[in-house]
C-alpha cells in the first residue's frame, strides 16, 4: 500500500463498536492526566490543562487502543472511528465557529503523536491541515493577511509531502526537496528570510511543491480534508514503528505494546503578524534544576521554526520586553503549571495576535543533576512531599553527581567517532595506549591515558588502573572490561564494535578516523559515546567531599546528595551492600553507605602483582605438592587482604566468595608472558605451554571452576578458609575489637552434596583456628544460587545453607544460554526488534530469570524460614531490577561501590512503589 493511500476502517469488528476510542478536550472535556496510559502523556495534560482553565485550543485524542487494534489488523480502523473522528471535528468547528474545509473562516488542525512516555521528536507531525486550494482563500479573507495563509499552505504542503507522502531525501547527502526549493526561490528573490517572502512567491513556491509531489509520487496533493486528516492519522499510528522511534524505546525501555495516541487540535497561528509568536519554555532550567524560567522563543513563527534552528530563537527573558502582558502571562501560566502538575514543566506556547495559548505540557526531560535539584527544592517549596520528590528522582541520576564529568561547552564542539556499551559512567579524556604496559609508562610520564583495548584480561589490570577510562571493541556490559571497571569507578566504554584495534600498527580506527597510540581520545562511559580527541573532566564534588578535600559546606551538590541519602535510608527496607575485593573499595562503598560486603570475589585478590605468578603456578602445578606449595606462598597474602578489608568494614558484615575464576582468565595467552612466567618459576617454557594446552576448555565459563575447583583441589578451600578465619582471629583479638563475622560463600553449586562437600572443609579448618586461637569465631556458609538447578532445588540446597545469593550474571547466563562474553554478534538484532527490551545482563530478565528468582526464594524459605537471601550480579545496580528485588523479599542488595548511593534511592522506591 503506497503512503498516499489511507486505510479505511475495518467492516466488521465485533469487540469494539461500543468502545470509547476518541476522548474530547476543550469546552467539554473527557480525560485528565491520570489517563495516559490510554491518551497518552500528550493528550492526558492537553485535558488536565483544559479542565483548569488554561488556554488550550480545542480539539480530541484518539486513544492508544486504536493504535494497538491498527497494528493488530493490518493497520485498520476499529468501525467505530470513522463517525467518531467526524463528530469529534463537528465539535471544534462548533466551539470555535469555525467550518474544517469551509471557504469561509476555515478551521485549520494539528495532528500529532503522543506516547506515554513522551518521546521527543521521535515520532510525526503535521501542522496546518484542512488546507487546499479552496481553504487557503478563506483564510487570506479571514485573516486579512494573504500572505500568512499562503505561508500555512506551503508549509503544510511541505510537512504532508514529507511525513504523508514520503517525499524526503533519497540519501543521507540528499536535502530536503522542498527546502531546497524553497531556498532556490529565496535565492532567486533576493529573500533573506521565509518571512521576505511575498504572497506571489508563496503561491508560485505552492505550485512547485505540488509539482514535486506529482513527479515524486505520481499522485496529486489531495485536496479533500477528511482524506488529508485520515492521512495524517495514519502517517503518525505508522510513526510509532519508525527506525528513530524504535532506537529511542529501547533506550529507555519502552514497550512496543504501548501504542501512541493521536492528538487533532485546531490551529492557532504564531506566524499572524508580528505580534504573534511561538516558543517553548521549562519551568526551570533543566540542564542544572536552578529555579529560573527558561526557553525561548521566535516571533511571527511556527513551532518547527524554532526546532529546526533556521532562525535563531531568542531567550524567554527577552518576551518581557518584546511582549510585556504576553510575558506576564506566561509566567502566570508557568507557576500555575508547576503548582498544578507538581513537577518542572517542558511547555509549548503560542502567542496569537497577543493571545496566549498553550499546545501541550510535559514533565520536562533533565540531566541528573537537575532531577535530584528540582525535586529536593521542590520538596522544599511544599509543592511535593518527601515520598514524591523521591520518586521522582530517576535513582541513575545520582550517577552523575558522582562521577568525573566532561565540560558540556567543550562536549558540544567534540565529535564522536563511534559509540559502544556504556559500562562505567562518567567522561574520560587521554592519551590512547594499547597496552597495560603501555599505559603504566605513559601515567608514570605523567600522562593520562585511555586504555583501549579489544577486550580486557586480568593481566590488563594495572593497566586499567593506570587509566583514565577503559575502551573496548567486544564484550558485554558484565565482560571483565566492564565489571572491574565498574568496580574501580572507572569509566568504561565495551563492546563499541564500530571501532578496530590494530595492535601492530597500533592504531583504532572508527570509519574514516585512524587514531595512532598517543593521540587523545574521549569516552563517555554514561551514554557509550568515543570522541576523537581530548575533552576537559574533572572529579565531581561529592566525591571530593566524601574524600576530604572539599567541605561539605562548599558544595551545594553534595548537599543535594546528602539530603537524597537521608530521605532514601529512612524509607528502604531492603540492605545495601557492595561488591569489593580491597580494602580500598571496601573504604570507598561505605563512604557512599555500604552497610557491608556481599561479595568478595578473591580471584580478583590474585591479579596483582607478584601474587598472580603464585596463582598461575597454583593452577599449573600437576599435583597437590605442588599445588599446596603455591597455596602456602598465596595465603599470607589472602590473610592480609581480609584483615585489611574486616578493618575497614569494622564489624559491618562481609561475604566472602571462595575461589571461582573461569581458568583461562588467569593464564596467560601471549608468548611474552607465557615466556617470563616459565621464567620466574623456574620451569622450562614447554611445560608452561603444555599445561596451558591441557588446561584447555572450549567452554571455560561452564567448565572447571566455582565449587567445582574447590571439590577437585580441597586444599584450595582449605587455605582459603584459613586465610579467612586466620584473619577473623587476628581481627577479633586486635587493640581496636572490631567485631568481625565472616560468611563464605561457595559459588556455581548445583547439588546439595557439592555445599556439603565444601562445607565440610570449611568447618574443619574453622574448627582448628579456633582451637588455636582459643576463640569463637562466629561464622556462616551460604552459596551462590547461579545455575537453574541450584534454583530449582532451593530446598535441598536450603538444607546446607545459611544464605543464598543470587548470582544473577551467571544465572542469567545460563537461564538463557547465553554467553557472557559473547553475544555480540547478534545482540544489536535482537535490540532493533525488540525481543530484547533491556540488555539481560544489565537488568534482570524478570519474567524468565525472576521467576527462578521467585521459586528458589520460596523453597529456600520454606525449608529454611530465616534463611538470609541477597543478590550480588551485576544487576544489583540496576534500579529496576533493584525493584524486582524488593518485590521477591531478598533482605539486600550487593552491587559494586559506585552504584551503592543509586542502590540505596532505589532499594527506598522499590519500597515506595510497592507499599
Ligand atoms: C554472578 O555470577 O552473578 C556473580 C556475582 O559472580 P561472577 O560475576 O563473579 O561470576
Ligand atoms: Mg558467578
Amino acid at each position: 500500500m503506497s503512503r498516499t493511500q489511507t486505510k479505511k476502517p475495518a467492516k466488521t469488528q465485533k469487540t469494539s463498536n461500543s468502545k470509547k476510542f476518541v476522548y474530547a478536550f476543550g469546552k467539554t472535556t473527557d480525560g485528565n492526566t491520570t489517563m495516559r496510559e490510554l491518551l497518552g502523556g500528550k493528550g492526558a495534560n492537553l485535558a488536565e490543562m483544559a479542565s483548569i482553565g488554561l488556554p488550550v485550543p480545542p480539539g480530541f485524542t484518539i486513544s492508544t487502543e486504536v493504535c494497538s487494534y491498527y497494528y493488530d489488523h493490518e493497520q485498520r480502523y476499529p468501525a467505530a472511528l470513522r463517525q467518531s473522528v467526524a463528530d469529534s471535528v463537528k465539535s471544534v468547528e462548533k466551539q470555535l465557529n469555525k467550518k474544517f474545509g469551509g471557504r469561509k473562516n476555515p478551521l485549520l488542525v494539528s495532528v500529532r503523536s503522543g506516547a506515554r512516555d513522551s518521546m521527543p521528536g521521535m515520532m510525526d507531525t503535521i501542522l496546518n491541515l484542512g488546507l487546499n486550494d479552496e481553504t487557503v482563500e478563506g483564510l487570506a479573507d479571514v485573516s486579512k493577511n494573504p500572505q500568512f495563509a499562503w505561508d500555512c499552505y506551503r508549509r503544510f504542503i511541505q510537512m504532508y509531502g514529507g511525513v504523508v507522502m514520503g517525499v524526503t531525501s533519497r540519501t543521507e547527502e540528499e536535502e530536503d526537496p522542498f527546502h531546497v526549493l524553497l531556498e532556490k526561490l529565496k535565492r532567486k528573490v533576493g529573500a533573506e528570510s521565509d518571512n521576505d517572502l511575498t504572497t506571489q512567491n508563496l503561491q508560485t513556491l505552492v505550485t512547485q511543491y505540488k509539482a514535486l509531489i506529482r513527479k515524486r509520487t505520481r499522485g496529486a496533493f489531495p485536496q479533500g480534508v477528511m482524506q488529508q486528516l485520515w492521512g495524517a492519522i495514519s502517517a503518525v499510528f505508522g510513526s510509532w514503528r519508525n527506525e528513530r522511534a524504535i532506537l529511542y524505546r529501547q533506550e529507555y525501555g519502552i514497550p512496543a505494546e504501548w501504542g501512541t495516541a493521536v492528538n487533532v487540535q485546531a490551529m492557532v497561528f504564531g506566524n499572524a503578524g508580528d505580534d504573534s509568536a511561538t516558543g517553548v519554555a521549562f519551568t526551570r532550567d533543566p540542564a542544572n534544576g536552578e529555579k529560573v524560567f527558561y526557553g525561548e522563543y521566535l516571533i511571527n513563527a511556527q513551532g518547527e521554526d524554532v526546532v529546526a534552528g533556521l532562525r535563531t530563537p531568542n531567550a524567554i527573558s527577552k518576551l518581557a520586553k518584546e511582549m510585556p502582558k504576553s510575558f506576564k502571562d506566561l509566567e502566570k501560566v508557568r507557576a500555575k503549571l508547576e503548582k498544578h502538575f507538581k513537577d518542572m514543566q517542558d511547555f509549548e506556547f503560542t502567542i496569537e495576535k497577543n493571545k496566549l495559548f498553550i499546545l501541550q505540557t510535559r514533565n520536562g526531560k533533565r540531566t541528573g543533576l537537575a532531577a535530584v535539584r528540582i525535586a529536593v527544592e521542590m520538596q522544599k517549596e511544599r509543592l511535593m512531599n518527601v515520598e514524591t520528590a523521591l520518586l521522582k528522582i530517576p535513582a541513575e541520576s545520582i550517577d552523575s553527581l558522582l562521577v568525573p564529568v566532561f565540560d558540556p561547552k567543550a562536549l558540544k564542539a567534540a565529535s564522536v567517532i563511534a559509540t559502544g556499551l556504556p559500562a562505567g559512567p562518567g567522561g574520560a579524556t587521554g592519551r590512547i595506549a594499547f597496552t597495560a604496559a603501555q599505559a603504566e609508562k605513559a601515567t608514570r610520564e605523567g600522562k593520562k591515558v585511555v586504555l583501549c583495548r579489544t577486550e580486557t584480561s586480568p593481566d590488563d589490570l594495572k593497566g586499567m588502573l593506570h587509566s583514565q577510562g577503559i575502551l573496548t571493541s567486544r564484550g558485554g556490559v558484565s565482560s571483565h572490561a566492564a565489571l572491574v571497571a565498574r568496580q574501580l569507578g572507572k569509566v568504561c566504554v565495551c563492546g563499541a564494535s564500530g571501532i578496530k584495534i590494530n595492535y601492530e600498527n597500533k592504531t583504532l580506527t572508527a570509519g574514516k578516523t585512524v587514531l595512532n597510540e598517543g593521540d587523545y581520545i574521549s569516552i563517555d562511559g554514561t551514554t557509550g559515546a568515543i570522541y576523537k580527541g581530548m575533552i576537559a573532566s574533572t572529579d565531581s564534588e561529592v566525591k571530593r567531599v566524601l574524600d576530604g578535600s572539599l567541605k561539605p559546606s562548599k558544595s551545594y551538590t553534595y548537599e543535594l546528595f546528602q539530603t537524597v541519602m537521608k530521605w532514601a535510608d529512612k524509607h528502604r527496607t531492603m540492605n545495601i551492600r557492595t561488591n569489593a575485593d580491597t580494602p580500598s573499595m571496601a573504604s570507598q562503598a561505605v563512604a557512599f553507605g555500604a552497610e557491608g560486603i556481599g561479595l568478595c570475589r578473591t580471584e580478583h585478590m590474585f591479579f596483582e602483582g607478584g601474587r598472580i605468578d603464585y596463582m598461575r603456578q597454583m593452577i599449573l602445578a600437576v599435583d597437590e605438592v605442588q599445588r599446596r606449595s603455591a597455596l602456602k606462598k598465596l595465603l599470607p597474602f589472602q590473610k592480609k587482604d581480609f584483615v585489611g578489608i574486616f578493618k575497614a568494614m569494622n564489624g559491618r558484615p562481609v561475604t566472602i566468595r571462595l575461589l571461582d575464576p573461569p581458568l583461562h582468565e588467569f593464564l596467560p595467552h601471549d608468548d611474552v608472558v607465557r615466556r617470563q612466567l616459565a621464567e620466574r618459576l623456574d620451569v622450562p617454557l614447554d611445560f608452561v605451554i603444555d599445561r596451558i594446552k591441557s588446561l584447555h576448555e572450549e567452554n571455560p565459563m561452564l567448565g572447571c571452576r566455582g565449587c567445582r575447583l574447590g571439590i577437585i583441589y580441597p586444599e584450595i578451600t582449605e587455605m582459603q578458609s584459613r586465610a579467612i578465619f586466620e584473619a577473623t582471629a587476628q581481627v577479633l583479638k586486635g587493640k581496636k575489637k572490631i567485631k568481625v563475622k565472616p560468611e563464605i560463600m561457595i559459588p556455581l553449586v548445583g547439588f546439595r552434596a557439592e555445599l556439603a562437600d565444601q562445607l565440610k572443609i570449611v568447618h574443619r579448618v574453622a574448627k582448628e583456628v579456633m582451637k588455636k586461637h582459643k576463640i569463637r569465631i562466629n561464622y556462616i556458609v551460604g552459596t551462590m544460587i547461579e545455575v537453574p538447578r541450584a534454583a530449582i532445588t532451593a530446598d535441598e540446597i536450603a538444607k546446607e545453607a545459611d544464605f543464598f545469593s543470587f548470582g544473577t550474571n551467571d544465572l542469567t547466563q545460563t537461564a538463557l544460554g547465553l554467553s557472557r562474553d559473547d553475544m555480540g554478534l547478534f545482540y544489536d538484532e535482537y535490540q532493533s526488534k525488540e525481543i530484547y527490551n533491556k540488555n539481560p545482563f544489565a537488568s534482570l530478565d524478570q519474567h524468565g530469570v525472576g521467576k527462578l528468582i521467585d521459586f528458589a526464594v520460596d523453597r529456600g524459605r520454606a525449608t529454611k524460614p530465616d534463611l538470609k537471601l541477597g543478590i550480588c550480579g551485576e544487576h544489583a545496580g540496576d534500579p529496576a531490577s533493584i525493584d524486582f528485588c524488593h518485590r521477591a523479599g531478598l533482605d539486600y542488595v550487593s552491587c559494586s561501590p559506585p552504584r551503592v548511593p543509586i542502590a540505596r534511592l532505589a532499594a527506598a522506591q522499590a519500597t515506595l512503589r510497592n507499599a
